[in-house]
This record gives structure tokens, sequence and C-alpha cells, in this order.
């Protein structure tokens, strides 16, 4: 069926066909499909926009990605399927490798993915012949690349699970992360957390990443800004402002 753009809901059932395509040609897996709906959910709250904390996480992301020494972006089954295009570019602009980690891992949908993420023109592809382990995890979720997640001081995981995150973070990673749910267990471990959907929060740190080269570039800013701009952020305040934002929406509601 084409959906009509006048629909009021196009863009998120759009996003759902893109899923559902994916988990047809073996990038998505079933799980990943209950997890997108609970990622819709907390949309419905937030209005299904990007609300200003994500904003300022997202800015704040770009920043921490370019000060990064080893960034890499790790790509898991519904970001290959919804955005490639994206994290294609964003892997180019910031020269960094994209990683295929997935938590239901089979070597099929590793290559799958990776070819996928190669057509799309990632700036370079690992994954598909891990060499190292995170910590903490059990076999086939802390496989990794040495020379990408394992090696690396910053990873952007557009969605993770707790569990690989809290990895991360115990194997000293920075972690910056895309999440809808403001209260699962990433959010509150990572250390900058975009709450926004990925549809959405991939564009905006393309944008944000390309307007700080250029003012670095034209010596608008400085590095010294832009640690200023991370080491002033808190995750945590951020993540209760955006609880309150959902909060007051609710009470705005009632009244009409
Ligand atoms: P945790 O283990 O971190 O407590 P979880 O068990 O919900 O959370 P998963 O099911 O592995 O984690 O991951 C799904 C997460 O991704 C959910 O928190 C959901 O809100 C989020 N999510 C799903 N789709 C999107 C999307 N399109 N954009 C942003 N976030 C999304």
């Amino acid at each position: 069926m084409t959906v009509p753009k006048s629909h009021p809901r196009y863009l998120s059932l759009i996003t759902r066909d893109r899923l559902v395509e994916g988990w047809k040609n073996g990038l998505v897996v079933t799980q990943g499909l209950i997890a997108h709906g609970r990622g819709e959910a907390f949309d419905y709250l937030l209005g299904e926009v990007t609300v200003d904390e994500a904003r300022k996480a997202e800015r704040t992301a770009a920043c921490r990605m370019l000060l990064a020494e080893r960034l890499v972006i790790s790509v898991n089954g519904n970001v290959g399927a919804l955005v490639p295009g994206e994290v294609a570019e964003l892997s180019r602009i910031l020269e960094c490798p994209v990683e295929v980690n997935i938590f239901h891992r089979t070597e099929e949908r590793v290559s799958r993915l990776a070819a996928l993420l190669r057509e799309h023109g990632c700036y370079e592809v690992l994954g598909e012949e891990p060499d190292a382990k995170l910590e903490g995890l059990e076999h086939a979720r802390a496989l990794c690349s040495r020379k990408g997640i394992f090696s690396s001081d910053v990873v952007l995981v557009p969605l993770e699970d707790g569990d690989r995150c809290q990895a991360l973070k115990a194997a000293g990673k920075d972690v910056i992360t895309i999440d809808l749910n403001p209260l699962s267990r990433t959010s509150k471990t990572a250390d900058i957390t975009i709450v926004d959907n990925l549809i959405r929060a991939m564009p905006n740190l393309i944008s944000e990443v390309k307007d700080l080269k250029e003012d670095l570039k034209a010596e608008k800013i400085s590095r010294d800004d832009m640690e200023r701009t991370v080491s002033d952020f808190s995750n945590d305040d951020n993540i209760r402002s955006v609880l309150r934002s959902i909060s007051e929406r609710f009470s705005s509601s009632d009244e009409k």
C-alpha cells in the first residue's frame, strides 16, 4: 500500500515500512520491530518532534565526536534499515569507521548489513571479522573489532541495550546514544543521550557537525569552546528536563 503524504502519520508509517522491508531483507530481527514499537510510544509522548533537550544533546554530541581521537559509529539492524545513508554521510564527514555490532548475531546478517553500509559509501566498514571482546558480556554480544570499538575512545551507538552500554562504559569509552526512552538503562548510562527519533537525530547530527566544522575553520569557535560545551553538559539533568517536558505536555492536555 502506498501511504499518501497527506496522512497525519505519514513519517511514522513510512518508517514502519522501511523496517518491515529491512525485516524481509534479513537486516532487522523480529525483536527489532518490537523495540521500534517501544520507541514510537515514547516519540508520541514527546510530540514527535526534536525537543530542546535533544537539540542540546545533539550539539554536545557533535562537539564530542569532533574532539574524539578514535571515534566509531556502531550500527545494528534497525539503524541499518532506517538511516544507512545518514550513517554513511556522518562517517565520511567525521572520517571514522562504522562497525556492525548486533545483538542477535549471525554471520549472514552481519554481511548483509556490512554490504549495505558499503553500498551507501561509509568511510570504512568493520565488524565482519571480530577479533576482540568486551568484558562483562556473554560470547556473541561481546564480539567487536580491535581496530574499531575495542580501541575507540568515543562510540556513537544509536540504539543500544543497557548491558552493552554498561560494558562500553566499563571499558572506558565515552558513549553517545540515541534513545527515545529517557528511562532506559542505556539512556541513564550513556555520557550523552539524545532523546530523539533516529530518523530526526541523524540528520540533525550531520548538520551540527557540518556547522561546527565550518565555524572551526572560520575560527568562529575553538576546540576549547567545544570542550567547554561537552564538560558543561549533564546527561542526568538533560534527561530530567526531558521527563519534565513530557509531564508538562500531559498536564497541559488535561486542561483542554
Ligand atoms: P535498556 O536495555 O537500555 O534498558 P531496552 O531494553 O528498551 O532498554 P532495547 O529493546 O535493546 O533496549 O532497545 C530499544 C530501545 O531503542 C528502546 O529504548 C526504544 O525506546 C529505542 N528506540 C527504538 N526505536 C527508536 C528510534 N527509531 N529512535 C530512537 N530510539 C528508538
